[in-house]
């Protein structure tokens, strides 16, 4: 299962699952690309993919998508809890309904996902979860400071049930690219939310998929990724919160 299938990093990944013979369930809002992109894959790499679409940052979304994922027989062994987003700006000045949105589908989905699936897997003695962090998730972002809370939960949640798990024949990993590029920026609204060169989706998803088959507990692709991931283990927790503001700081935007 994968959820965020329609766009970006999720997309990659269904791709790149389906290429190595995996059945598929894509989870996202919206229906049609998923159904077309089942149809495509079924297609191309004669595997079984089902679109489920789903708004998961709503109540109940999760165990909806578990019970109608059950109804059509399905159990799966791997979750890639993928669909997120982020918002960008003052955290006064960002509605509030959006924020709590952003905790909902970055956070709760997730717990609620990992939570529904798990059980089957550890029957079965095997499986495996991917949940996708972020580097936001390696110091607190101010102008991003939800997202960049939302990925920092992801990352310790991961990393927690990885040691929980490992034992019982269930692999977790936490993946934490840089910026991708994908449709990521268009819904933050900001360009000045990705630093440094964009990876490409397909990169982020080679380099998680090797991580997983070696049995990590979390990835960050990319050197310089890795690097800017060490500065926050070396420098002063304020003098990091300072670069990361210089970087993050908002725009004057033409029209303001
Ligand atoms: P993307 O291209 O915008 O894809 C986001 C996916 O999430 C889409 O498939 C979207 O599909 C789905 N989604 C959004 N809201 C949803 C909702 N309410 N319910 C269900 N699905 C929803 O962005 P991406 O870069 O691939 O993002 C994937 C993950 O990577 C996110 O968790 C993001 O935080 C993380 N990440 C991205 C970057 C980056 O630079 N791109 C860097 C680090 C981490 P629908 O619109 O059809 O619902």
């Amino acid at each position: 299962m994968v959820t965020g299938a329609s766009s970006g990093i999720g997309l990659a990944f269904s791709h790149a699952l389906a290429a190595r013979g995996a059945n598929l369930i894509l989870v996202a809002r919206s229906r049609d690309k998923l159904t077309s992109l089942a149809r495509e894959l079924e297609h191309r790499h004669a595997i079984r993919a089902h679109a489920l679409a789903a708004d998961l940052t709503e109540a109940g979304a999760a165990s909806d998508v578990h019970a109608r994922a059950s109804a059509l027989g399905l159990a799966p062994n791997i979750l890639i809890n993928n669909a997120g987003f982020a918002t960008h700006g003052h955290f006064d000045a960002l509605p509030l309904a959006r924020q709590l949105d952003e905790i909902s589908l970055n956070c709760r989905a997730v717990v609620e996902l990992s939570h529904a699936f798990l059980p089957a897997m550890l029957e079965q003695g095997e499986g495996a979860i991917i949940n996708v962090a972020s580097t936001a998730a390696l110091q607190p972002l101010p102008y991003m400071a939800i997202y960049g809370a939302t990925k920092a939960f992801v990352l310790s949640f991961s990393e927690a049930l990885w040691q929980e798990y490992r034992a019982r024949g269930v692999r977790v990993l936490a993946v934490c690219p840089g910026a991708t590029d994908t449709a990521f920026f268009d819904v933050v609204g900001a360009e000045e939310a990705g630093v440094g060169a964009r990876m490409a989706a397909e990169t982020v998803v080679n380099i998680s998929l090797r991580a997983l088959d070696r049995g990590q507990s979390h990835v960050v692709p990319g050197g310089a990724n890795r690097m800017l991931g060490w500065l926050p283990r070396m420098l002063p927790r304020q003098t990091i919160l300072q670069i990361v503001s210089n970087m993050l700081r908002p725009r004057q935007r033409l029209a303001d």
